[in-house]
């Protein structure tokens, strides 16, 4: 079994250095799976949504993921700082775009464990600080009505 050449060298794959990052890059080049090492990122990266403000840090398949600064201005790769720009007419920045689609993200999966037409789903509504939807309202009704009746039973 060989080993990548990253194994056992946390400090210099996890510094954000651009010294260390040169060095770790040059050891990705010669890495016999470095092309496996990329996927496992760019599926990371889709699964958890990981922009430059959380997820890894350090060298990844000789890609350097480090915090961006922000810098346009303050609150940028927020969700504040996404709604400024959309105020203020401008293109939202890069940090702000992907901290708005990692929100959407979280918001998409936690509809789906959550689905509409669920007391669940009526509990996310309001959570969310919504009006729950009709079909929510319903199974929410159903399911009040289905304890009253275990309680009188
Ligand atoms: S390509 Fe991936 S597995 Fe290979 S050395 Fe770089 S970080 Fe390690
Ligand atoms: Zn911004
Ligand atoms: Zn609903």
């Amino acid at each position: 079994m060989t080993y990548p050449p990253c194994a056992g060298r946390h400090e210099l794959f996890d510094s954000t250095s651009p010294e260390d990052h040169a060095t770790a890059a040059a050891l990705c080049a010669r890495c016999p799976i470095v092309d496996k090492c990329r996927d496992l990122l760019a599926e990371a990266k889709a699964m958890h949504g990981y922009n430059h403000l959380f997820g890894p840090r350090g060298t990844w398949a000789g890609e350097l993921l480090a915090p961006a600064v922000p810098s346009v201005r303050g609150g940028c790769g927020t969700l504040k700082g996404y709604e400024k720009h959309r105020r203020a007419g401008e293109k939202p920045c890069d940090l702000c775009r992907e901290e708005w689609n990692a929100y959407r993200r979280r918001r998409h999966a936690r509809k789906q464990a959550a689905p509409c037409g669920t007391a669940a789903g009526e509990k996310r509504h309001r959570r969310a600080g919504e009006k729950p939807c009709a079909e929510c309202l319903r199974a929410q009704a159903l399911a009040r009505q289905q304890r009253v009746e275990r309680v009188v039973a």
